[in-house]
């Protein structure tokens, strides 16, 4: 059964898309057929792995609302490259109004929970982009997830909204779903340049200690390149920095779920 892990922090621009499309296509790189759940009115996943969001297609938000399987929203993407393991259900502007249409709906915290439990047994990894805040689309999101990854920037106010955050996660962890754990607090944005920066990695990793991966994403002018591509990182220039950090990452989340399973 494949493993649903949701990307989210409420604070805006920490790396969450560049985290989504990038430890997806490393996973994928890996041969771990993944799906990636683009939960974000923006729609910067979407773009950023060469979909056009204004292309009529059906996406995450006709999921939510019932109009639609999840089976028909799902496309293959880079499937010479990737050789068929990097799927996306895709998002668009609509997905803006769905916060509001899903007010007036039973069970609204269950909706992508739902949906995809269909699909779960064709995946090895789920991995969902949420919005940069916590409203019910970010509910759903950690509703359906066994585990979060949440990134941290290496900047001032990293820790800023990151109490908030754990309260949400605890609130759905005894309300909502009792299953979902922290799969790791990710370092982004990291400037080896920048004393600050490693003064928040110190600080970060006081503080959860082995919640923290191994990985740190540096800031990596080419990963910054890559969206305007439509290309994850392992596509545009396989060798940069940024793109062995996120291979690290992949691994570190691969070896460490064998080993629970194993266990
Ligand atoms: P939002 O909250 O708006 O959804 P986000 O948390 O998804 O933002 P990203 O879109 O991944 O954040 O990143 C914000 C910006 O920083 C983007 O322009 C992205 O290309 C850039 N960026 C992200 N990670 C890195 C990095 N490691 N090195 C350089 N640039 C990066
Ligand atoms: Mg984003």
């Amino acid at each position: 059964m494949g493993k649903t892990i949701c990307v989210t922090n409420q604070k805006g621009g920490v790396g969450k898309t560049t985290t989504v499309i990038n430890l997806g296509s490393s996973l994928a790189a890996s041969q771990k057929k993944t799906l990636i759940i683009d939960l974000d009115p923006q729609a910067n996943a979407t773009s950023g792995i060469g979909i056009d969001k204004n292309e009529s297609h059906y996406t995450v938000y006709d999921v939510l609302l019932g109009n639609t399987k999840i089976e028909n929203t799902i496309i293959k993407v880079f499937n010479d490259e990737l050789s068929d393991f990097l799927y996306i259900c895709p998002s668009n502007v609509d997905l803006t109004g769905a916060e509001v249409e899903l007010i007036s709906l039973d069970n609204r915290e269950w909706k992508l929970n739902n949906a995809i439990k269909s699909i779960k047994n064709n995946f090895d990894y789920i991995l969902i982009d949420c919005p940069p805040s916590l409203n019910i689309l970010t509910v759903n999101s950690l509703a359906a997830s066994e585990s979060v990854v949440i990134p941290v920037q290496c900047e001032y106010y990293a820790l800023e909204g990151l109490s908030q955050l754990n309260r949400t996660i605890s609130l759905i962890q005894q309300r909502l779903n009792s299953d979902i754990n922290i799969e790791g607090y990710l370092l982004t944005l990291f400037d080896k340049r920048n004393r600050l920066s490693h003064v928040i990695v110190n600080e970060v990793r006081n503080y959860f200690s082995d919640l923290v991966f191994e990985t740190v994403i540096p800031r990596n002018v080419r990963l910054a390149e890559c969206p305007s591509h439509g290309k994850p990182i392992l596509l545009y220039d396989a060798t940069s920095k940024g793109a062995l950090s996120y291979i690290s990452l992949a691994n570190e989340i691969i070896n460490r779920n064998s080993r629970r399973y194993a266990s």
